[in-house]
């Protein structure tokens, strides 16, 4: 029996999140909450399983077919079958779509309570605690979470990566029974993948409803190529059609935690901050000073973004080369 479970999905494997949420399972093992167990929901992705086996007391790989294309009620159904099994009072997951999707109904599955957006999680004897921002990142609301287990999917990306214990723990195979659900996925149209993940990437040149257009976007670009950046974007301008749906950076969208986030023409809605506060250094260009997003970067320029990024990105190739 372990008192700390992590979830994980396999086809998502061993990233910079999945990671996060190893990395707080082993802070409430230091803190004496006891062992942890990993939950790899579906076939583990390459390396995955002997990765996490580092990482973590025991590894447990539920693999049926019904689980290869993600399903939140496939999931919730194997979860429901495996984690009473593992007895864990408290139930991490990371920030992942999956995860966020399926947190509160496999709470009450479980029969426990859940919690969303985590910073940090604590387990004082019985007592299983999370802290989250609050008032758009004002204040820190602190959550007692009164029913077992605590099922909590915290800020993975933002948290410090696990770190190898020095063992190499079992991997176990479970089988479970999933029994079809009233839906069938008809068509999957995979998305194009240039470079790295928005969600992995070092650094992100995000753009806004302040540019105006798709056009503005390709400037963004040359700054982007010129910084080795990866391209995100508010909600505002993908949901304008300038820019595609999987750039975009927010509450409903990525959660990134990049090195250095540009936002440009970005007002900063609390929706998008939650996509991207974490990121080490936020950097603006936005033609109003008053902005929110200048409240939470470190450099900004209140300034058109037509007489900065063609500058900006002039001065960055040279400086590169
Ligand atoms: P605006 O708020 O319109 O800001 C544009 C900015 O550009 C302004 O600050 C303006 O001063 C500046 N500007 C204008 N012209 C220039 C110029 N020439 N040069 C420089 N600056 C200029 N939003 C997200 O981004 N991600 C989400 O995941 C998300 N999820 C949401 C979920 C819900 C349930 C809801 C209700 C909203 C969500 N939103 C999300 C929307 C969010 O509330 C904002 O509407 C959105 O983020 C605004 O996008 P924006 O900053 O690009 O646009």
């Amino acid at each position: 029996m372990s008192n700390v479970a992590i979830v994980l999905f396999g086809e998502l494997g061993l990233d910079r999140a999945a990671q996060g949420v190893a990395g707080a399972a082993q802070g409430l093992k230091a803190a004496g909450a006891g062992d942890v167990t990993a939950v790899v929901v579906g076939s583990a992705a390459d390396g995955m399983a002997d990765g996490l086996a580092q990482l973590v007391d025991r590894v447990v790989v539920v693999s049926d077919p019904a689980l290869e294309d993600y399903q939140p009620e496939t999931a919730l159904q194997a979860l429901s079958q495996v984690l009473p099994g593992v007895g864990a009072t408290t139930v991490l997951l990371g920030n992942d779509i999956y995860s966020q999707e399926i947190t509160p109904r496999l709470a009450a599955r479980l029969g426990g309570s859940s919690l969303a957006d985590a910073m940090e999680v604590t387990v004082e004897g019985d007592s299983v605690r999370a802290t989250r921002s609050a008032y758009g990142g004002k204040a820190l609301a602190v959550y007692e979470l009164k029913r077992s287990p605590a099922v909590v999917w915290v800020r993975a990306r933002a948290l410090e990566p696990g770190l190898p214990t020095g063992g190499q723990a079992a991997v176990d195979e479970r089988a479970v029974q999933i029994t079809a659900p009233g839906l069938a996925i008809v068509e999957r149209k995979a998305e194009a993948q240039e470079g790295v993940r928005l969600e992995d990437a070092q650094v992100i040149v995000s753009g806004g409803r302040g540019l105006g257009g798709p056009e503005p976007f390709e400037v963004l670009r040359g700054l982007a190529d010129a910084m080795g950046a990866e391209m995100g974007a508010s909600r505002a301008a993908c949901d304008a059609g300038w820019v595609p749906g999987s750039w975009q950076v927010g509450q409903t969208g990525k959660k990134v935690a990049p090195e250095l986030y540009v936002a440009i023409a970005i007002s900063g809605a609390s929706q998008h901050l939650l996509g991207m506060g974490d990121s080490k250094v936020i950097a603006a260009v936005n033609t109003d000073g008053d902005a929110p997003i200048f409240k939470h970067c470190s450099f900004g320029i209140v300034e058109d973004y037509k007489n900065v990024v063609p500058r900006l990105t002039e001065k960055v190739a040279e400086l590169r080369k």
